[in-house]
Parts: C-alpha cells; structure tokens; sequence
C-alpha cells in the first residue's frame, strides 16, 4: 500500500473560510474589530489580564523584551533547544543570548542548572516549551525573582497547555504565542503576547502600530480622527482582520483539537512502548502538554542507521518527518560568535536522537497506524 502523510496539516473548515470572506466583504482588512475581537476571546480562554495580537511570535518575542527594557550588553538566558527566532529577538536589542542547555529527557531548558548561567548583567530568562509541554515554572518563576530576572515565557508550542492548573499565559511575566501556519491554532503568520501588567500591555498596543497613541487603528473608521501621535519608536507588528477571523474560529475548537493530538500521541505512545530501539519522551507530573510536536528518540545503540537515514527511510514510506531542533550554537552565525557545542551535551544528545512525527488534529485513525506501522518496519529492518 502506498501511503502519503504530511508531517502537518492545517484543520481549517467551511467556518474559517467564511470567516475571511466576510471581513473581505466588510471592505476592512487590516487591524479592526476582528482583532479586538479575537484579542478578547483569547484572553478570555486563557485566563490572561491582558491579550494583545501581533504578526508573529517573533513579533511578539521582540516586543516582550522592548517591554522588559532590555538593551545593550545585558545578558538573555535562552535554552539551546529552541528555534532561531528565540534568539534573534535578543540580538534585535544589541543583547547577549546566553545558551543553557536542556533536560535530556523533555528537552526542555534544565532549571535545576539555571542558577549558573546567571551574572550581574543577566536580564531575563526565555523559558521554551518545547513541543508545548511546560517548563519547570515554579523552580524557573523562584530563581527569577530571588536575581531579579524578567520571565518572557515563549508559548510558540504551548496553546493550550496547563503547569499546575494554571494555563500557560498566566505564569510569567509576559507570554508569546504563535499562530504560524503549523502551530495548534494557525492562522497563516500571527501572534499573541498575554501578561498582568496594564502598563505593559497599553505600551505594547502602541509599540506594535508605529509607536501611535491609543486606538491608532481606529483613524481611518468613522468614528477615529485624522490626527494622531507617536509617543515613541515603534514597529508594523500588528495583525490584521483577515488572521484575526481564522483566529476566533480555531480558538473556537481549541480543546477538540488539543484532545485529537493528545490521541494521536497517546496511539503513539502504545505503540512504541516495547521497542528498545526508541527512548520514550520525558513526562512531567501536573502538567498537559499542547502536543505541537510529537518527539520521537533513537536509541542509536540499537540501531544501525542515524536519525538521518531514519527520516529518509520514513521519506520513502511517505511518511513525512522533521527536526526539532538543530540547537542555536550550530548555526553559523553563533559558532562564528564562538559558541561551542561541546558545551551542550544534552543538547547534542537530543539533536542525534530527535524525529519529530506527524501529529495534527485532522488525523486520520488510518494515518497514524500508517506512520507507526512506519516506524515499526525501520527499527525492524535495521535493528543492530
Ligand atoms: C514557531 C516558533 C517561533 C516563531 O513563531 P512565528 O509566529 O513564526 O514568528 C518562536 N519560537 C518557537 C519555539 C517556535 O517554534
């Protein structure tokens, strides 16, 4: 039989679709009564103070650390494990990304060694949660406060995920959700950024249009005025109503679509209980993962090819695969910078063992017995 599973797919409907067309038809498309709309719910369904929507999680990463006033020289812990974007944001500032390497097992930025990455010149620290299993919050949230550090938690994964019955948008700081096309609620390009503090979230309302006072969108509606202000630099980081309809209508369906991953994994989980040449991925006790990614782990001890191969072999099943994530100190930008993997090894260790595999709400009972029965004929055929 020949089968082809994307490594994602979008669930979007006839719902979604009108959505868009009616905003289309309301001759409004950029930033408007969608977006505050959307901003609402969403802040309502976390439980946040505030909710203000952006064009990406990178968008709101960067604003999140214009908000805590990092600058120049000061220092930013992030885990190694994470895609570019956590980073870059920090090198936007003029400010130093300090790598910390993760647990082997969720990995996920190792707390217990958080302490060490800290100087006087450290600023705030980036918990990731990977995958959208949360971090070690309460040990993060402690250290923070005992050095003074801001906790800009990137959620890019985690929506919806809970850390001791409190949602994740609730925790630290400030929070930043993505809705790229492949994250648990896409959008296409969006974000969000949720945190308690009023003064943050009406400075960042301004930050993201330009730098413009109060309700900058509103100018061109009949109730706005032509004149306006600009209380300081600002970005072009605001949504638009077209994402902001896809939005209010995944939002809508959140929690099925939480629930399908959550079944996928658990078929996964099953199915790959007995084979030795697989490493079960790390659970934590009182917290529920988003399951944006599903981390499958060779025991390259068993096996006879590398993670590599193992992808290509799942290729040729047609069963598509990806990587999550080549650690930050391997890009040529920071190993020119001095960055030395050696100083990671977990990291490392995860990188030559980590397969992400398909996992989205529209699976197919079918399709994901596709995938194992994948998985399965692999690690059979190349068993050491
Ligand atoms: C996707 C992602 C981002 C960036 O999200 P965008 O909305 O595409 O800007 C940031 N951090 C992590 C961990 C991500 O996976």
């Amino acid at each position: 039989m020949s089968i082809s599973i994307p490594f994602h797919k979008p669930h979007i409907t006839d719902a979604e679709i009108d959505a868009v067309a009616a905003v289309m038809r309301s001759g409004w498309l950029t930033m408007g009564p969608k977006t505050v709309e959307f901003e609402e719910s969403f802040r309502m369904r976390i439980g946040a103070g505030h909710a203000v929507a952006v064009s990406s999680a990178t968008a709101a990463l960067h604003l999140a650390l214009v908000s805590a006033g990092i600058g120049e020289g000061d220092e930013v812990i992030v885990p190694a494990m994470t895609f570019a974007a956590s980073a870059e944001v920090i090198r936007y500032q003029g400010a130093v990304v300090v790598m910390a390497d993760v647990e082997r097992d969720t990995h996920l930025l190792d707390a217990e060694r958080l302490d060490e990455k800290i100087t006087p010149r450290t600023r705030a620290v980036m918990p990731v949660h990977y995958g959208g299993l949360p971090c070690d919050m309460d040990r993060i949230m402690e250290i923070a406060r005992r050095r003074g550090l801001v906790v800009v938690e990137d959620a890019a994964h985690s929506l919806p995920a809970e850390y001791r019955g409190r949602q994740v948008g609730t925790i630290g700081d400030i929070t930043c959700f993505s809705f790229y096309a492949t994250k648990t609620l896409a959008v296409g390009e969006g974000g969000m950024i949720t945190t308690e503090k009023g003064d943050w979230a009406e400075r960042l309302r301004s930050l993201r249009l330009h730098g413009i006072g109060k309700d900058a969108w509103k100018r061109y509606s009949a109730e706005g005025s032509w004149a306006y202000d600009v209380l300081e630099i600002g970005y072009k980081y605001n949504m638009t109503d077209l994402s902001a309809a896809i939005g209010i209508e995944q939002l809508k369906k959140l929690d099925w679509m939480n629930e399908r991953r959550a079944a996928v994994a658990a078929a996964y989980d099953a199915a790959f209980a007995g084979a030795d040449a697989l490493i079960p991925y790390g659970r934590r006790e009182g917290r529920s993962s988003a399951w944006h990614l599903y981390p499958l782990r060779l025991n390259l001890e068993a096996l006879s090819i590398d993670r590599a191969r193992f992808i290509t072999e799942l290729k040729e099943r047609g069963v598509g695969a990806s990587v999550h994530f080549i650690p930050l100190y391997r890009f040529t930008h920071y190993s020119e910078m001095g960055y030395r993997a050696a100083d990671y090894p977990a990291s490392e260790w995860v990188f030559d063992r980590e397969v992400s595999l398909p996992i989205y709400p529209g699976m197919e009972d079918l399709e994901v017995g596709g995938v194992i029965e994948a998985v399965l004929n692999i690690v059979h055929a190349y068993r050491r």
